[in-house]
């Protein structure tokens, strides 16, 4: 199974996208995380990125396509994959298709996860994330057991800088203007599955996993 996450920011694709994998058993790729984690590690990638991050910006195409084009190729992605957060842009979709193409790999489902703005903004003021291990929580959705601790690793839960309202405000046009088209052109390639995102988690999960099972 090869699974594109698409949704605005905070409507819930990587919570979903890593339950898909546990589930499927394929690798769960953020190109959000490989860049965070490329941050801490101090790379050059992590510096070109991080201006960009802190900004709601998008990451410019030929530092995030190259990257994917390179991890879909490794072994551990024979049998499948759920990319998250990539594609964000219509180059990056294309590039996607051809990188797939080369590898001869079908790309299975575009999976839409729908939230209107106003829900975005609520949620992602509640969003904490883990500054040891990435883990992300919600002070009401999705509580740690301790307030402010990470339940995994026992790090510091904070408010991501890209978090904040008014980068959240910045994200959500970014996304308006330049990754919404992607559902019509998955929706051209007979390739989307839309939930409605504002269900609880396990409902939303239900909806996708019911949804990719009547194909
Ligand atoms: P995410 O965790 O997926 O919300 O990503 C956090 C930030 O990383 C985004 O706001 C962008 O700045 C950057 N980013 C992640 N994926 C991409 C991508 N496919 N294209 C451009 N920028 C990206």
């Amino acid at each position: 199974m090869r699974l594109i996450m698409l949704g605005a920011p905070g409507a819930g694709k990587g919570t979903q996208a890593k339950i898909l994998a546990d589930t499927y058993k394929i690798p769960h790729i953020s190109t959000g995380d490989i860049f965070r984690a490329n941050i801490k590690g101090g790379t050059e990638l992590g510096k070109k990125a991080k201006s960009y991050m802190d900004a709601g910006a998008l990451v410019p195409d030929e530092l995030v396509c190259e990257l994917v084009a390179d991890r879909i190729a490794q072994e551990d992605c024979r049998d499948g994959y759920i990319l998250d957060g990539f594609p964000r842009t219509i180059p990056q979709a294309e590039a996607l298709d051809q990188a797939a193409e080369a590898l001869g790999q079908k790309l299975d489902y575009a999976v839409d996860i729908d939230v209107p703005d106003e829900s975005i903004i609520n949620r992602m003021s509640g969003r904490r994330a883990c500054v040891g291990c990435g883990a992300t929580y919600h002070i009401k959705f999705n509580a740690p057991k301790k307030a402010d601790i990470c339940d995994t690793c026992g790090a510091e839960l904070i408010l991501r800088e890209d978090d904040k309202p008014e980068t959240v405000q910045k994200r959500l046009s970014v996304y308006h203007e330049q990754t919404q088209p992607l559902i019509d052109y998955y929706t051209k390639k007979q390739m989307l599955v839309s939930v409605d995102g504002t269900q609880s988690m396990s409902d939303v999960t239900t909806a996708i996993l019911n949804a990719l099972k009547e194909d």
